[in-house]
């Protein structure tokens, strides 16, 4: 059997968008192979749209480098594409004297990160930017942004496109016999089919690493255990009194309950953290408990305290593609490719979760150099 495609990408997320977007790119006939009938209805579309500036992770990994390159990358490929965003900055606030070591931590840990922008205010300086809100001191990061995550992945595919790559709708990848120099994947869905390639790219976010056990000949050592974190949202009814980005101080790894912004201004505070059973082919409940009210005032009033009763409205949620279990701490991005597991052309992309959309063109770049493809 000779290939039928030079690349298939298995997800047509933010991800896996960017990832065939490279790979035509760089002059391979590129196929995106996507489970469901459309684009961008997985985690890409359930999750903050927040473009951070990189201020969180730890220094050298690669979630802190490829989030400041990507920023930048994704900054540049929405201005030049007409996908609307806004550099609007954010504030991360103390909300007592106990916080400020954490604050000062943060700051420290951004500027290992290269992240030279951020400055640590007073208090009179937040009020200055956000009069309603309360803290004892924060830091300013002017260089977070918000992002229309589908207006960006319709930019990527119509780049795609161009490259002369397609997508194919409804065709999930049931399993895969990995070989040398050429990968078999078995599509399923109302025409099965059954293609060859020379690269694959797993990059199917909940669903990596159940194709990767799928995947005959792919060593299964450092393919990890999926757990799933569903992350709910409340959205604001009514008009925010806000203009930019409001974050707690980080509690490990979760960035805490903070008030994101959409295009038009509509405020919505999330997500919070609901860790789901270790069951990774339950099919998932999206629907937000309205149970959950009370923690995201308890929450949202540290930092406002002028949230009025009744506001908050259950909006939508997400759910994390984890690598790790509720008492670990998280783990980096796991681009698990031949270097690790020795078969060449396959690489998947486990553990994606933010900032994976700021991140996605970086990791793009970052998965062409595991495959050793030169970028176009
Ligand atoms: C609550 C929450 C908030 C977040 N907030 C932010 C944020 O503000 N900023 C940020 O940078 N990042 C954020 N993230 C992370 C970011 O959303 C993800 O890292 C990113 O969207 C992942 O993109 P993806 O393409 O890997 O996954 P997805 O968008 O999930 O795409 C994977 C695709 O693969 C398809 N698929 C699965 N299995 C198969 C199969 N076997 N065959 C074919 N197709 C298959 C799915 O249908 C899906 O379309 C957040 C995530 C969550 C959950």
């Amino acid at each position: 059997m000779t290939n039928d495609v030079d690349a298939v990408v298995v997800g047509a997320g933010a991800v896996g968008l960017a990832t065939a977007r490279a790979l035509a790119r760089a002059g391979l006939e590129t196929l995106v192979l996507e489970a469901e009938t459309a684009i961008g209805t997985g985690v890409s579309s359930r999750n903050s749209e927040v473009i951070h500036a990189g201020l969180y992770y730890p220094a050298g990994s690669l979630k802190a480098r490829l989030c400041v390159a990507g920023r930048d990358q994704l900054y540049d490929l929405c201005a030049t594409h007409g996908v609307a965003h806004r550099r609007c900055g954010k504030l991360v606030v103390a909300t007592d004297d106990g916080q400020l070591p954490a604050l000062e931590r943060l700051l420290a840990q951004a500027r290992r990160n290269g992240v030279s922008d951020v400055v640590r205010i007073t208090r009179e300086e937040a009020l200055a930017l956000e009069p309603e809100v309360s803290c004892v001191a924060a830091l300013w990061s002017p260089s977070t942004g918000i992002v229309d995550s589908h207006g960006l992945m319709l930019a990527l595919q119509g780049d795609l496109e161009r490259a002369g790559g397609s997508v194919a709708l409804a065709s999930p990848v049931d399993s895969a016999v990995c070989g040398a120099g050429q990968h078999v994947l078995h599509v399923g869905g109302a025409e099965p089919m059954t293609l060859a390639a020379r690269y694959v790219v797993n990059a199917a976010s909940l669903g990596a690493v159940a194709l990767a056990r799928a995947a005959a000949g792919l060593p299964q050592h450092g393919v990890p255990h999926a757990r799933r974190c569903k992350g709910n949202y409340y959205a604001l009814a009514g008009r925010a009194p806000f203009t930019h980005l409001v974050y707690p101080l980080p509690q490990d790894a979760w960035l805490g309950v903070h008030l994101t912004l959409d295009q038009g201004g509509q405020a919505r505070f999330g997500p919070d953290v609901e860790w789901l059973p270790d069951a990774p082919d339950a099919p998932i409940d999206y629907r937000v408990d309205p149970a959950r009210a009370d923690a995201f005032y308890a929450d949202v009033r540290r930092y406002w305290p002028g949230l009025p009763d009744g506001s908050l409205v259950p909006a939508y949620s997400g759910v994390r593609p984890k690598i790790h279990g509720p008492e670990d701490a998280a783990p980096d991005f796991l681009l698990h490719g031949p270097a690790d597991h020795g078969v060449e052309g396959w690489i998947d992309l486990f553990g994606i979760e933010s900032p994976g959309l700021t991140s996605c063109l970086a990791l793009a770049d970052e998965v062409l150099v595991r495959l050793g493809i030169q970028p176009g």
